[in-house]
């Protein structure tokens, strides 16, 4: 299987993302910057929890796993740019690939790491990207 069929496949089983196409596209193409490892653990270990703005909250069933695995909870906004939502997805694949939690002690090291493997697969993140983000943040 290509990277890109792997992508799309896994793409196609995430339920949370069925009524998102413009997600479903933004996760393909990040995905397919990934090395056939870390494509390969997100298919095996990754379930999305995405959620419109205008949800506030949502239940999810998940097919029974023979071993520990990682959610990632993802807001997505209508007014997120391309650039954006690609970049927020790399850099929480980045923290899927750290595969553990914060711990106290950590500082901000695991952001800063997640936001170097967001950067190796060619998302950096740009001024227009922090400047988003910090708006959002304040509403
Ligand atoms: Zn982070």
């Amino acid at each position: 299987m290509t990277c890109k069929e792997k992508a799309t496949t896994y793409v196609q089983s995430q339920k949370s993302l069925h009524l998102y196409p413009r997600v479903q596209d933004a996760f393909e193409e990040v995905l397919c910057s990934l090395s056939e490892a870390e494509l390969d653990w997100v298919c095996g270990n990754l379930e999305l929890m995405v959620l419109h703005e205008q949800a506030v909250a949502q239940v999810m069933h998940f097919d029974p796993k023979k071993a520990a695995f990682a959610v990632m909870q993802f807001t997505f906004y209508d007014d997120m740019p391309g650039e954006v939502l690609r970049w927020v997805i790399a850099h929480e694949l980045g923290h899927a690939m750290q595969k553990r939690n914060w711990r106290e002690g950590d500082g901000t090291g695991l952001e800063e790491d997640a936001d170097i493997c967001a950067e190796q697969w060619g998302y950096l993140k740009t001024k227009e990207i922090e400047e988003y983000l910090r708006k959002r943040r304040e509403n």
